[in-house]
């Protein structure tokens, strides 16, 4: 399916300079959101997955379905302050300032095979923080599957030796 005519670019939002890719006008589309999902689903059953993570908000979009199709469980990755129990967290550059991502400490057993997924791929920062977490608690991290990849920031450079789907490209 050509998926790109789905997602709507806004220019300079949120700020100057920044050509944002929304996908809810994909989501807002029955059946463009189910095909999106399915091949993830495919992609997933493929690299036998046992468990996806995804990091607030986008990726629990992309990743719930799937897990949901799957039977499979869902680990959220969210912002420090956000989850209840015993966390582990990480913290990485932005491009002004730092961001912190925590994962519960029971979210992932030692051995799991888990399938990281998002909306976009960008510089790869997010991702790169997201399999520290799950690489720290002992997960195996079979495959990232992103919705969208923004070639030209190069984030797949950060992903070397992982295995990536990605579904459009600009
Ligand atoms: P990064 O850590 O640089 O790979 O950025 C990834 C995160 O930032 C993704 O979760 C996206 O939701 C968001 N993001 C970055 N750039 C864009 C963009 N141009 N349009 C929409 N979302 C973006």
């Amino acid at each position: 399916m050509d998926y790109k005519k789905y997602i709507t670019v806004v220019e300079d939002w949120p700020k100057e300079g920044v050509r944002f890719k929304d996908i809810t006008t994909l989501m807002d589309n029955g059946p463009a959101y189910k095909s999106a999902v399915d091949e993830i689903v495919s992609y997933a059953k493929e690299k036998e997955v046992d468990l996806i993570v995804g990091p607030e908000a986008r990726g629990f979009i992309v990743g719930c379905p799937v897990s949901y199709a799957l039977e499979i469980g869902f680990a959220p990755v969210r912002k420090e302050g956000k989850l209840p129990r015993e966390v582990i967290k990480v913290s990485y550059g932005l491009e002004y300032g730092e961001n912190v991502l925590t994962i519960h400490k029971d979210a992932i057993k030692p051995g799991q095979r888990v399938l990281i997924t998002d909306d976009l791929l960008a510089t790869g920062g997010t991702i790169e923080a997201t399999i520290k977490l799950v690489e720290e608690l002992g997960g195996v991290v079979v495959g990232c599957a992103f919705l969208i990849e923004l070639t030209y920031l190069n984030g797949k450079d950060k992903l070397e030796g992982y295995d990536v789907l990605t579904l459009m490209q600009y």
